[in-house]
């Protein structure tokens, strides 16, 4: 089932697109047949799921962290990770460079974007983004790649449209200020029901749970 689920996914987008799976509440076994499917990219929401997972399953895939990151957990997340996609304070970004010095890597990192501007939910405001590359851009440890939102949740999927195409603009925006960051890359938007939405607004990376592995119980994140 999720080979096949991962195999439709595949066909209906472009290659260059990055699939990263989004695997809270799954099993090992699950997130392995993920990988043996061609999927490359894990996505994690915490970070004790996380450390169980990579440890039963290794350097198969990227790792990248899709949830919260709070300060205290910092130092591990520097350890599991291959990617932070969720980096919106300062004081957080300061911690990780400083994990990262600590261990000697380099970390890669999106930053996130509240693209709806919700005041309940994480993620720069659209207005402060290139304030707040241009502050990260100072840090040596980490690699600034480019953006990450969730957007609205909406029932009527066409409605989050407009938000991913502010998340490309202000991406595109940047992309022109350092013509010299050669790691820029990624816009990471969409998900199960938003996926195609968001690769028409330009997402290079899409993080699909559900459409992959079957409806999850109870709440939703
Ligand atoms: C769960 C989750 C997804 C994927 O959601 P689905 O609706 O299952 O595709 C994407 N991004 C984040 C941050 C998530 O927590």
């Amino acid at each position: 089932m999720i080979g096949e689920n991962i195999e439709k996914i595949r066909k209906s987008i472009p290659e260059a697109v990055t699939i990263v799976a989004a695997a809270k509440q799954r099993s090992p076994d699950e997130i392995r047949e993920a990988i043996k499917a061609g999927v490359c990219c894990i996505g994690e929401n915490y970070i004790q799921q996380a450390c169980s997972a990579r440890e039963a399953i290794g350097d198969k895939a990227q790792w990248h962290f899709i949830g919260h990151l709070q300060k205290n957990k910092v130092k591990l997340a520097v350890s599991l990770f291959d990617m932070i996609e969720t980096i919106d304070s300062l004081s957080t970004a300061q911690a990780l460079d400083r994990e990262c010095q600590k261990i000697n890597k380099k970390m890669p990192i999106l930053i996130e974007v509240n693209s709806a501007c919700e005041p309940q939910k994480s993620g720069v405001m659209p207005e402060e983004v290139e304030h707040f590359v241009a502050e990260l851009m100072n840090f040596k440890n980490m690699s600034v790649c480019g953006l990450m939102t969730m957007g609205p949740w909406l029932s009527d999927v066409e409605k989050i449209r407009p938000f991913f195409k502010i998340t490309k603009e202000l991406f595109d925006t940047i992309a022109l200020k350092y013509p010299g960051n050669k790691q820029w890359k990624h816009v990471s938007m969409g998900m199960s029901t938003s996926y195609k939405i968001a690769i028409s607004e330009g997402a290079t990376m899409v993080r699909i749970g559900e459409a992959i592995f079957g409806p999850r119980k109870g709440q939703k994140v």
